[in-house]
Parts: C-alpha cells; structure tokens; sequence
C-alpha cells in the first residue's frame, strides 16, 4: 500500500465519541508498535464531541445527547483507563435501580424480583400468567429475522410487548418495535432462544450455571450492569479525547465527497482537500451515503435506507418543594397507549446525586421518537410546554419550571430496521474491496456510547493489523 515517507496518513470524518476514539486509538495502538501515523480529523461544527456533550448551567448538569452508560463493556473502560480517567467517573446513585411505567393514568414501578413482579400492580393478570407461559412457547424453527414487537407478542404475549417493551425500547432506541430488526438490535435475545429453547430457560440455565462456579447471575438480558458518567457529565469523555487529539482536528471542515485517485484517497472538504491512505467514515450513514456516491452508488443507497427518529430532550430544573411526588428512582417510561406526548422522564439528580443545586431537581423529559415524527414541527416553546404538561401529570410539578434548556435532534437516533443486517454486511463488503476505508459510528454496530467505542477498536485492530501487512 501508498505511504509518505514511511508514514501512512488517516483521515478520519466526524469527531463525535466514534470519530475521536477511532483516531485516539489508532494513534496509541501504532505508537505500541512504534510506528507514527498522521492523522487528520476533519469535523463539520465548530466544536468537537458530536451529542455527546455537557452544559453545565446555574449547578443543573445538562446533557446533549447521552446522559450514561454501563460498565458492562469493557473496552469503554479500557479507553477510559487508556485516558487516564478512571478517577474521574461517577457510578450511579442505588435509587436509580428503582424505574417506573406510567400505565393506565398510574405510575407504577417495575419489579425485577419475579415473585414481586407477580405481585406487582405493573399490568393486569392475564398479562402476566400469559407472561409466564413463555416457558412453554415453542423455539423459532426458521432463522429469519423479525421484528422486535414480533418476538415480545410471539414469546410473552401482546400485552408484554405494548405495555412494558414498547417503553423500554423506546426508552433505547426512540424507535417503533413493529419495525426495529430483534437480530440487529438484541442479538442476544435471538441466541437465547435458539441455545436454549426460550427466555426463562435460558435465565434458569444461566442461573445454574452461575450457581455451580459461584457467581451471580443476572436477568434475562445479562449481568446486571450499572450506569456510570463522568464529575462533570459525559461531555469529559468527548473533551478529553478532543485535547487529546487537539493537533489532529479541524473544526467547520464539512466532507462532501470521497474519491479514489491513483490508489489514495481524496477527501473533499468544501475549500480544501486532503489525501489519505485510509479513512475513517465516523458521521452518520446518511452523510456518509452523499460522499461515497461516486465510489459505489450501491452502498451508498443502502446508507441511505438507514433512517433515523426524531429526538428531542426539555432539562427542567425545579426547587424540590414544587414537585409533588417522590422521584427517588431512574425516571419513568411511558407506553405509547398512554395519552402522554413524552416518551419519558428522567430523574437526573437521583441518578447522579450533583446534578441539581441542593434543594432543587433536574428533570430530562424526552419527546419524539420514530412514532411520533411530527414533534419536528414543534418549536422550543411548544416543547417545552408540552414536556411541562407532561411533567405536572407524571410527577405533579406544580409551578413553572426555574430553568429550561432545550435540545433538539432532527435526525437523532439511528433506526436498526429489518434489513439493517444485510446493509452493514454491504458496508463490510466494501470494507473488504478497498482496504483502507472504515464505516464507524451510531449508524451501524450499536447505538450507545458503548457500540460506538467497542467498533472504534475494530477499527483501530483492522487498522494495525493493515500496518503490519503493509
Ligand atoms: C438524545 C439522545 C440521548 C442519548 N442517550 C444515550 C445514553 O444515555 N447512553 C448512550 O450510551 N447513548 C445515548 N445516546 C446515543 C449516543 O449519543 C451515541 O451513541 C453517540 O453519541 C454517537 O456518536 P457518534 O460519534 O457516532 O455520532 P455523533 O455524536 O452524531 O457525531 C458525529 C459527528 O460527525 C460530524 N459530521 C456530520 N457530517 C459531517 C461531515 N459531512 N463532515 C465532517 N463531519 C461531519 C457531526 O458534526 C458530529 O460531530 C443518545 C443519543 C441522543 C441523541
């Protein structure tokens, strides 16, 4: 392969955590070697960090985009530890186990135990016995794909699959389930069934398992794992990486388009260009289906199916006195069959206790979502007024609001629809075709901050190991 004097050259595109942890990690992982590369990261704003960014206004800790992750990745924590940030993280508050469905006019906590579950006022009777019949429920004999509300009616029943997996995957994915694919958004779930014939006994089996070698197990999704951010928000993951790679990155550097010339890459920016050995495609699918397209028009129609739901976030900061109703917990969420606009609230300071002044709360209320794609139209008044109405019926918030701060994503949350599988398997072809160029980011491998960093390790691996054969 091409170099410059002995030196290949990375561009990488999009310095959201994808893009900057790519770049990160392929300069660390070369310099293992003890090898250089130059890097270049061109980003569209005038400010690094993509949606994962942190204002912190008036002592309110006011997330852009994600609010968390969990510990349950390790190679998050492996960057983290890479960084030099172990020190700086906030593991979240034990009341924040505690989580709420509004169902039937009536908020109402979610029970993990199974025997308080039953007990639980969470959903009626013979939701629940039909949930318990899951154990007997046939395995799937054909492997095809299907839909995420196919799997929960099909496995637990209707009234599992509109009353508490419409929520939680709302809660996820902003997404509607009789669209997302259950291969490409829960592949674990798919194992499960095919492994062990169903879900309950795959937990019982787990749990025997775990029993003989002493361990703990968790519930059907897994260990248990626990949200953590960083003392100042997760704005310090972006911005620590940002200084890291601050010689590397050119801000208001919007691509418009990638060519192959004479065994190089051309990336056009819209005053200059830049010639790489490599690059790295770390903003979302649809920005990348308009660059490719004089490369492969096949691809880049398939980036272009990729869609992505409306999200909008309302930051309410409220003196406690003016809510009515205890919100110790992680927040509540809310089915679509509810006549509540919001797709949930969030309960920021009892999650991470500091996220409020003393005395007061901050609320994160989230609108939008694939079912709902006319709040596009609504301006941020008219947000904020509905997340208010909202508010005063989920948790009795009685006078206005101290503060607001509004964010708004017209595109914001990458949509993982039947056929999702086959279009990145079309990107990783194309990865194959032209050794050099990368697909990373929310669009394909994970929509959390976690998928978005274990896929910058792909990139940075397929990356060194190149090096090594070039
Ligand atoms: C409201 C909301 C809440 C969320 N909550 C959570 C959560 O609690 N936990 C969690 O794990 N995840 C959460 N997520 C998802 C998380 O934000 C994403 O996984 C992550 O931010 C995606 O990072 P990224 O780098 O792929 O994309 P982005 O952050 O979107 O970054 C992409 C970058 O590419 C740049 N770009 C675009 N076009 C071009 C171009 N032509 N040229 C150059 N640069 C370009 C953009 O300006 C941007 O900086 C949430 C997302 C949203 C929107």
């Amino acid at each position: 392969m091409a170099h410059n004097a002995g030196r290949y050259k990375a561009v990488i595109v999009g310095a959201g955590v994808a893009g900057l942890s790519s770049a990160y990690l392929i300069r660390e992982k070369s310099r293992e070697r003890g090898s250089e590369v130059d890097i270049t990261i061109l980003e569209a704003k005038p400010y690094a960090g993509g949606s994962t960014k942190t204002d912190i206004v008036n002592g309110y800790t006011c997330e852009w985009g994600p609010n968390g992750f969990l510990d349950n990745e390790p190679l998050t924590l492996e960057l983290i530890k890479m960084l030099g940030m172990e020190d700086r993280l906030v593991r979240a508050n034990e009341a924040s186990s505690r989580r709420f469905i509004y169902h039937n006019g009536k908020m109402r906590e979610v029970e993990l135990n199974p025997i308080r579950f039953l007990k639980s006022d969470i959903v009626s009777l013979p939701i629940k016995l039909r949930m318990a019949l899951e154990y007997f429920v046939p395995a799937k004999k054909n492997g095809d794909d299907e839909t995420v509300y196919s799997f929960g009616k099909r496995r637990l029943g209707a009234g599992f699959a509109r009353y508490l997996l419409d929520p939680m995957v709302s809660g996820i994915f902003a997404g509607n389930i009789k669209e997302l694919s259950l291969k490409a958004v829960f592949p674990k779930m798919v194992e499960m069934e095919k492994e062990y014939g169903g879900l309950f006994k795959a937990m019982f089996a787990k749990r025997k398992e775990a029993r003989r070698n002493g361990k703990k197990a968790g519930g059907p999704a897994g260990p248990g794992a626990t949200l953590h951010t960083f003392k100042y928000g997760m704005g310090e993951l972006t911005e620590t990486l940002a200084e890291e790679m601050r010689d590397e990155l050119r801000l208001s550097s919007p691509v418009l388009s990638i060519r192959k010339e004479n065994g190089k890459f051309m990336i056009i920016t819209d005053n200059y260009k830049v010639e790489a050995d490599h690059v790295i495609l770390a903003c979302p699918s649809y920005e990348t289906s308009k660059m490719i397209k004089d490369i492969d028009t096949r691809v880049a129609g398939y980036l272009n199916e990729i869609k992505f739901a409306p999200v909008d976030v309302v930051c309410h900061g409220c003196k406690s006195d003016n809510v009515g109703r205890s919100v110790d917990g992680f927040g509540v969420l809310v089915p679509r069959s509810e006549r509540i606009r919001s797709l949930g609230s969030l309960w920021c300071d009892s999650i991470f206790p500091g996220q409020a002044p003393k005395g007061h709360h901050l609320f994160r209320t989230i609108l939008g979502g694939a079912c709902d794609p006319d709040i596009v139209n609504l301006n941020d008044e008219s947000l904020d007024r509905v997340a208010q109405r909202d508010l005063s019926r989920l948790i009795d918030i009685r006078n206005e609001p101290d503060f607001t701060k509004v964010f708004r994503y017209p595109r914001g949350i990458a949509q993982y629809t039947i056929g999702h599988l086959a279009r990145v398997a079309a990107t990783e072809q194309m990865e194959r075709d032209l050794p050099g160029l990368f697909f990373t980011g929310v669009s394909y491998r994970g929509v959390s901050v976690n998928g978005c960093v274990k896929d910058a390790f792909r990139v940075a691996d397929k990356f060194r190991d190149m090096e090594r054969s070039g």
